[in-house]
């Protein structure tokens, strides 16, 4: 697709920091990087997401799973481990609508991924109110190893 962003990465349009590359795929660092290690595998055709990848596109799957292996070993995460995400439409987070595998290590990652679900993960819903005090799902995190969860409570401003 002309107008596409990671198409005009694989045309060499615009810049990018190539980790990895082979008939079928290309890998490189995210520009906004969540992690030491945060690399995005992609096929070289344009497929708008996981859920438009066809069934007679079993190869190119693979190759984009053989992908992420290859970046985890150039990266220097393969033993130390890493997350694979595949952010899929609206409620997936997806911006980009070219498929990409992300490959995020050289952490350690919290698990659930996002702070919403960490939020329900603590048992309350990702915003409200409660006695005066405004909280959000941005203030919920993750404290030390015994992964024990906080809320922090913000005054509201009106
Ligand atoms: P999504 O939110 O669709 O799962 O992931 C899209 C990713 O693409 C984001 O992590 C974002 O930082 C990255 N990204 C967006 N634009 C560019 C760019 O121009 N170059 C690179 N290398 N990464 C980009
Ligand atoms: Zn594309």
């Amino acid at each position: 697709m002309s107008d596409c962003l990671f198409c005009r990465i694989v045309r060499g349009e615009i810049p990018a920091k190539v980790v990895y590359e082979n008939d079928h795929v290309l890998a490189f660092h995210d520009i906004q990087p969540q992690a030491p290690v945060h690399t995005l595998v992609i096929p070289k055709i344009h497929v708008e997401s996981l859920a438009r990848l066809g069934a007679q596109q079993r190869e190119l799957a693979a190759e984009l799973v053989l992908g992420v292996q290859q970046v985890a070993r150039l990266t220097g995460v393969e033993s130390s481990g890493y997350r694979t995400v595949a952010n899929t439409g609206a409620h997936g987070g997806q911006s980009v609508f070219h498929l990409h595998l992300h490959v995020l290590g050289g952490r350690p990652l919290s698990w659930p991924p996002g702070l919403a679900e960490l939020g329900e993960a603590c048992g309350y819903p990702p915003a409200g109110h409660f006695a005066g005090l405004r909280w959000s799902s941005l203030g919920c995190s993750t404290l030390g190893k015994d992964r024990r969860t906080r809320w922090q409570l913000r005054r509201r401003r009106q």
